[in-house]
């Protein structure tokens, strides 16, 4: 997953680690009925079983679920508030079969999304994420990861609605007004993997070149957008297989975007369910960011989903290798000056970190995403550096293939590369795995090996540096065949209150016609002096929905006269998905008020309306943001950031709280709050009265 804030797992590790030793669960097959009236889920399940010792009782978690034993069981069936518990006489190595349903109404790890909505441009959806919030919401199943588990689920949806699944569709079958999709595993997994996603979607198949179907979904109404948001998917497939060198393990690997989804990207297996902002077009494919996002979940597939770890100890095993995997595939999609440009940004958080005595052990639990992501992978740099290609690479093919299927440490995995290597690594051990500090001294040495690295320390080393006594180096770094990297360091390093130094730059920069290092103008010269306004002007055709939005806004604020020119020029432009454009230009609009000054209400009540829950959140955040600059709120606008306050996405949840606050600080907004106390439902009126 990218990225999880805080894992804790270590006293539930420690309480159903001593389940393991008793009963080694099998298979669990399913059929998970999707009720999308009541928000329930509703299921019949058969599981079995080994027992591994002579014991009177095994369970699944199971939260909040009604349970219902079939007849024919053999053994007995209760259920607590959390568990299932099956009692018998049961035998060491014996096998045994449970049957009964379950009905649910999931509180977390499944989400229906956009069903009490009337925006029809966002068809509903209902998707799971199973790490960090336990798929036995929603599904009996085991919260430890330590036992491994095949899963054959049928889902029956509504009709018109696609489900998208962990392993292979075997079969749909349609009757009256639902319609069941037959999935099937071959190996097992652990049960936070398991997931689904349905929606309107449709899919567009491809093939790696091994064989392995690759499927990648949208929704309906962005199938214009397959090209671009999956423009390397195959690539990256092929590139990864081909790096890990051992076999895809599963059957298939699908794609597929929700709404209002907790992380940027989670891998269940077979099934990467990944954040609706990363669907783009044309203009918004120039943003890198999804290439990371498909390596780092498909990297998971290996790193996590084949060999798993044992606790939350050694999560730098899932997510230390997903990202270096990752910046592996960037590294060939978008060239080394990437790569190294991106490690030497994390070395250098790593070690502010490290600096302010924040650093933290890696293999531990409880550690930070910088430290599982950043610095895990960074232990992977380092030590492929010091044993070699060859010994590395052959290492982590054993590593998988002895532990295929199981569950390791750390030094299951350090045992594999001492033993590839020959020699003991004690001293990186302890460097790497065992201290607080990052060890920037060795990072350093590594990236000064590479020529551009050298080239951009040079350059980052004249930021303190009077303008007057840089021009020269600032304006070479400018030249043709500029590098994306030093020519934005140079922007920014620009002094734009010395216009008679800085302007001729500004204008070379404006003139290279490379798109990151126009961006960086676009970003950091908010006053346009007028000696550039036209060349500042050319920013707002640019190929980049940040650039044109940081240029109209920068625009609009420097030259008054010209507002006019600036709205008519971005009137039909939206922007990313969070309709960054859009929502910035309502706004200005109404801060202009001699534009269309006889439509200021139809803009007022369009931008006022995103506030509303059937909208992803970003543009929920963005709208309420903007409203709060203008200083406006209607009716609406106060019950949907109440809304907001449970929203499950937590920054979301957060912000909306800290605005709740603010607004409630300013006597005009507080009186026209406290008048809707009313119509609160009993949730907001509890949090309201306690709060304020
Ligand atoms: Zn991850």
């Amino acid at each position: 997953m990218i990225k999880i804030i805080v894992f804790l797992l270590l006293s539930s590790t420690l309480l159903f680690g001593q389940q393991t030793e008793k009963v080694d669960f099998l298979e669990l097959n399913a059929t998970v009925t999707i009720d999308t009236i009541n928000f329930e889920i509703k299921g019949q399940v058969e599981v079995s079983f080994k027992t591994l010792k002579d014991v009177d009782s095994v369970y699944l978690d199971a939260v909040d679920m009604r349970i219902t034993p079939s007849e024919s069981n053999t053994l007995k069936i209760v259920n607590t508030d959390d568990k299932i518990w099956m009692t018998s006489n049961f035998k060491k190595d014996k096998s045994y079969t449970a049957t009964f349903s379950y009905e649910c109404e999931p509180k977390q790890a499944l989400y229906f999304v956009g069903f009490n909505s009337t925006l029809k441009a966002y068809p509903s959806q209902v998707w799971t994420q199973g790490q960090g919030k336990y798929t036995s919401h929603w599904l009996p199943s085991l919260d430890d990861m330590n036992d491994k588990i095949i899963f054959n689920i049928t889902y029956e949806a509504p009709k018109n609605y696609e489900v998208i699944a962990n392993g292979h569709l075997n079969k749909t079958r349609s009757r009256l007004n639902h319609k069941s999709w037959y999935y099937e595993m071959q190996k097992p997994m652990s049960s936070y993997l398991v997931g689904f996603v349905m929606g309107d979607f449709r899919r567009t198949a491809a093939k790696s070149k091994k064989g392995t179907p690759l499927q990648v979904y949208l929704e309906t109404r962005h199938l214009d957008k397959m090209s671009y948001t999956y423009q390397d998917h195959v690539e990256i497939f092929n590139l990864l297989e081909g790096k890990i060198n051992v076999n895809y393990p599963w059957q298939n690997f699908k794609q597929v975007p929700v709404r209002d989804f907790l992380y940027a990207g989670m891998e269940n297996t077979t099934l990467n369910t990944f954040s609706e902002e990363f669907v783009v077009d044309s203009i918004g494919a120039n943003d890198r960011s999804f290439v990371n996002v498909q390596a780092h979940e498909l990297a998971h597939q290996w790193f996590g989903n084949l060999v798993t770890e044992t606790s939350s100890r050694h999560h730098w095993l899932h997510e230390g290798f997903a990202t270096f995997y990752a910046l592996e595939a960037e590294r060939e999609i978008f060239g080394e000056d990437y790569y190294y440009f991106k490690i030497y940004k994390t070395a250098e958080e790593l070690k502010t970190l490290s600096d302010t005595g924040k650093g933290q052990i890696l293999v531990n639990p409880g550690g930070s995403s910088l430290t599982y992501y950043q610095k895990g992978a960074w232990a992977l740099i380092i030590l492929k550096e010091i044993v070699g290609k060859t010994v590395f690479e052959n290492a982590v093919k054993n590593y998988l293939d002895n532990y295929a299927f199981k569950n390791v440490t750390t030094d299951d995995f350090m045992n594999e590369v001492e033993l590839e290597y020959g020699q003991s690594l004690t001293n990186y051990k302890e460097r790497w795995l065992n201290q607080k500090a990052f060890q920037s001294r060795e990072t350093l040495e590594f990236l000064k090996k590479n020529e551009f690295i050298q080239d951009y320390m040079k350059l980052v080393a004249f930021r303190e540096t009077r303008q007057t006594f840089k021009t020269e180096r600032l304006d070479e770094a400018l030249d043709f065949p500029i590098n994306d990297y030093l020519g934005q360091e140079a922007v920014y390093q620009l002094d734009s209150s010395d216009p008679e130094l800085s302007l001729p730059l500004y204008r070379k920069a404006l003139n290279t016609n490379n798109l990151y290092v126009r961006q960086a103008v676009a970003n950091s010269l908010t006053a346009v002096p007028r000696a550039l306004k036209t060349d500042y002007e050319t920013l707002l055709d640019d190929e980049s929905y940040t650039t044109i939005e940081k240029a109209l806004l920068h625009l609009w604020v420097s030259f008054p006269e010209d507002r006019h020119d600036y709205l008519d020029r971005t009137n039909d432009n939206i922007g990313f998905q969070d309709k960054n454009i859009k929502l910035l230009w309502l706004t200005l609009n109404l801060a202009t008020s001699d534009y269309n000054p006889k439509e200021k209400s139809k803009v007022y009540s369009e931008l006022s309306s995103h506030t509303q829950p059937g909208y992803p959140y970003q543009v929920r955040r963005h709208a309420f943001g903007y409203l709060y600059q203008i200083n406006t709120f209607t009716e609406d606008n106060y019950k949907d950031l109440m809304e907001g306050v449970f929203h499950p996405v937590w920054q979301f949840k957060k912000f909306c709280r800290e605005l709740l606050d603010t607004l409630m600080k300013s006597d005009l907004h507080k009186s026209e709050l406290l008048k809707l106390r009313g119509n609160f439902s009993t949730k907001e009126k509890t949090f309201f009265n306690n709060r304020y």
